[in-house]
């Protein structure tokens, strides 16, 4: 490894491969891993950028190998030492945000044809005792949006048990579990027999739940309340192909979405302002927002966006409609369907007699927090048993 003071950088060449990799001073002055600058259990920053010295420079720098293996040293000008390992170092390359895109790429796009080839099943008693299965189901949730769990019985508290094995449930106007059944008392469509559109759950919250789990405990044997979804991200991707001009208004002009009623012992009047679709500072998509009940008859843009808006949600909804899973897939007492709220569109169709579901929510913080704990806890399991 070559290494070398350029442009407020340094810059480390590997001899193998000729590949250059460059950290600015600054940034490696403020990033010290010093005990001094960094706790040595949580590695957080102990350093405040108040008193950071922002134009250090080094007056002694080498890498070198020891038992832990190579690292990079650096004594600065005030006199302070710093080492930082390879490793350390590699994992944090400026590489114009590639991570974040290969983190995108783990989203896998499906379709109605595809659909029953990616939708994977657990055992209820797996994901319960094993965390082997609690991960590969988490990460199914997280690369497809959906996955069943089966033999779930029909206790009513399963749901909180499922996510209490993740982290915990998150709690809503609607309280902490939900029972969705005909309610002639609620304010809440989805509380009635009748179809239900294909829409997201919450619009109406800025944070609205990441993920919705819905135990089936009665379910009509006559044909009727056969589950509906899509993919939004693949709505949007053939969007944004096909129309780029009506992709960008619903990526852009807000929506004024409410909830008002009673449920749970609460009134709420819940407002939230988003375009259907939300993109991030990268240009990738990072959430949809849709439900037509809860979308205000107020629309606070001008005249022209309300032309704009309603030829583009038109394209949404015929591509969504086009391509939405129908009929081929109606949950069985004791299933628990478990999908992101921030992708899938679901709906379901209407239905005679009886039928109850529970629902729950979890937020994709918990989810993706518990997936990089366990896959780090069994890592180390396989690292101390090979
Ligand atoms: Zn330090």
């Amino acid at each position: 490894m070559e290494v070398s003071v350029e442009n407020s950088e340094i810059r480390l060449r590997s001899i193998a491969d000729g590949l250059c990799s460059a950290y600015p001073l600054v940034w490696l002055k403020n990033n010290c891993q010093c005990p001094e600058c960094a706790s040595n259990t949580s590695g957080a920053r102990k350093l405040v950028i108040r008193d950071l010295k922002f134009h250090s420079t080094p007056v002694d720098y080498r890498v070198s190998s020891n038992n832990e293996g190579d690292e990079l040293y650096v004594k600065w000008d005030d006199g302070h030492e710093s080492t930082y390992g390879l490793q350390w170092l590699s994992v944090r390359k400026f590489n114009g945000g590639q991570q974040h895109h290969l983190e995108h790429q783990r989203r896998v796009k499906w379709t109605a044809e595809t659909f029953s080839s990616i939708l994977r099943s657990f055992k209820y008693d797996d994901i319960i005792k094993r965390d082997d299965t609690l991960l590969t189901w988490l990460d199914s949730l997280a690369t497809y949006g959906i996955a069943i769990i089966k033999d779930c019985g029909l206790a009513e508290n399963r749901v909180k048990e499922l996510a209490e094995r993740v982290g915990f449930l998150k709690r809503t106007h609607y309280g902490e579990t939900f029972r969705v059944e005909v309610n002639t008392d609620a304010t809440n469509l989805a509380y009635r027999s009748s179809y239900l559109q294909l829409h997201t759950d919450l619009p109406y919250y800025e944070f609205a739940p990441g993920v919705i789990l819905l135990h089936c405990i009665v379910q009509p044997e006559n044909a009727g309340g056969e589950s509906e979804t899509v993919d939004g991200f693949y709505v949007c991707e053939l969007m944004k192909d096909k129309y780029p001009t009506q992709y960008k208004a619903l990526s852009t002009i807000p929506v004024m979405w409410t909830d008002r009623g009673h449920d749970n012992g609460y009134n709420f009047h819940c407002v939230h302002h988003s375009p259907i679709i939300r993109e991030d500072q990268q240009g990738m998509i990072k959430r949809i927002k849709f439900s037509e009940h809860q979308r205000d008859s107020k629309f606070p843009v001008t005249l022209n966006n309300v032309h704009i808006w309603y030829n583009a949600v038109e394209k949404f909804v015929k591509i969504a409609y086009d391509n939405q899973v129908m009929s081929s897939f109606k949950m069985k007492p004791g299933d628990i369907l478990t999908f992101d709220n921030h992708r899938l569109l679901h709906g379901r169709k209407g239905y005679e007699g009886s039928r109850l579901l529970i629902g729950g929510y979890l937020d994709w913080d918990i989810v993706n927090s518990r997936i990089r704990v366990l896959k780090s806890q069994l890592s180390d399991q396989i690292s101390t048993t090979s």
